[in-house]
């Protein structure tokens, strides 16, 4: 097995996995696996309320009868333990006195309202650009703010275009300020973001490779700006086409889009779902049943598509084995 490369899963237990899921899971394995890699698998359940703890009990299940497994991580634990991020608050505490100790954070009391004015209509999944509102309080301001609510935390973002090369997708190049400006490294309620824990937990599990769906592609160039910042060494990045329902809707997990609870109520195994899939991004020529193990000895990258993946309608409305 290579020490050097590390794959991991990192799902959000918010829902059962839904097929896009299952395709991002089954990248990153391959991808990981057929270097000689080692996988490890990190519950992404920073916010307890989206997060019920069962959930990744089921998760765990999932991944095993799709006969992709990992060496640490999940309940079975591990030399980089704690791998709940709701366990790791002491790791990005830490993370954050680094960047409070470079003068680099300030408190934001914008109210949600304020946010969305400032705001860009014009961007996707919820982005905003902070316009600096918070940027300049003086510390009589902060300390009257704080009485009236709590602050989140902001990172302060430079003028910069950050560039890297994404093994599936390409180059791709963001202007920090231009497209999101400052960030948020933790929230008005406490809970750490996004941005900070994932890029702590793949620096401190030795994660060399992420691979996940294209919709975190904009959320690269912060992370890389994070990695600096901390002094860590970035992972390779692997952005994959996301999964569409017929109607070129993104699948949901809140709506059971394909979820796994009624895929396997359906299929004697997980072949005839993994043969679909690799056929749809690109990994076989027709959606033969087969199981991940067998993808492993052809994988490469540059078989995987780089669009936007429809799922046929008629495949949509029946179940995996009758794809074929
Ligand atoms: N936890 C995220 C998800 O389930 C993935 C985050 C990442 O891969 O960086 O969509």
């Amino acid at each position: 097995m290579s020490q050097s490369v590390c794959g991991r899963f990192a799902p959000t237990p918010s829902g059962r996995m839904h097929a896009g899921n299952v395709l991002c899971a089954l990248l990153a394995w391959l991808s990981a696996r057929s270097q000689g890699g080692r996988m490890v698998l990190r519950i992404e359940d920073l916010d307890p309320l989206r997060c019920p703890p069962e959930n990744a009990a089921l998760l765990e299940d999932d991944l095993h009868w799709l006969g992709l497994d990992w060496d640490e991580g999940g309940s079975a634990g591990g030399p980089h333990a704690p791998y709940y991020q709701s366990q790791c608050t002491d790791f990005y505490e830490a993370a954050l006195q680094k960047l409070r100790n470079k003068g680099l954070l300030y408190p934001c009391f914008c109210s949600r309202a304020q946010l969305h004015v400032a705001s860009a209509p014009h961007l996707s999944d919820g982005q905003v650009i902070y316009n600096g509102r918070c940027r300049g309080l003086t510390a009589e301001q902060i300390r009257r703010l704080s009485q009236q609510r709590p602050a989140a935390l902001r990172l302060r973002v430079p003028p910069e275009t950050i560039r890297f090369t994404d093994g599936c997708t390409g180059t791709y190049a963001e202007n920090l300020a231009e497209a999101c400006g400052d960030f948020l490294v933790r929230r008005s309620d406490g809970i750490f973001a996004y941005q900070l824990a994932v890029v702590v937990d793949d620096a401190r599990m030795e994660v060399t490779e992420v691979v996940r769906g294209r919709d975190l592609l904009a959320s690269t160039p912060r992370q890389l700006y994070l990695y600096r910042l901390l002094g860590c060494r970035p992972p390779r990045y692997c952005h994959i086409p996301l999964l569409l329902a017929p109607d070129g809707r993104r699948l949901s997990k809140r709506d059971h889009d394909l979820d796994l609870g009624r895929l396997r109520q359906t299929l004697p195994d997980a072949r005839p779902l993994i043969g679909a899939l690799a056929f749809l991004c690109g990994l076989q020529p027709a959606p033969e049943p087969v199981c991940a193990q067998d993808l492993l000895p052809h994988f490469r990258w540059s078989a995987v598509r780089k669009t936007s993946i429809r799922i046929p309608q008629a495949w949509y409305q029946v179940p995996p084995n009758r794809w074929a």
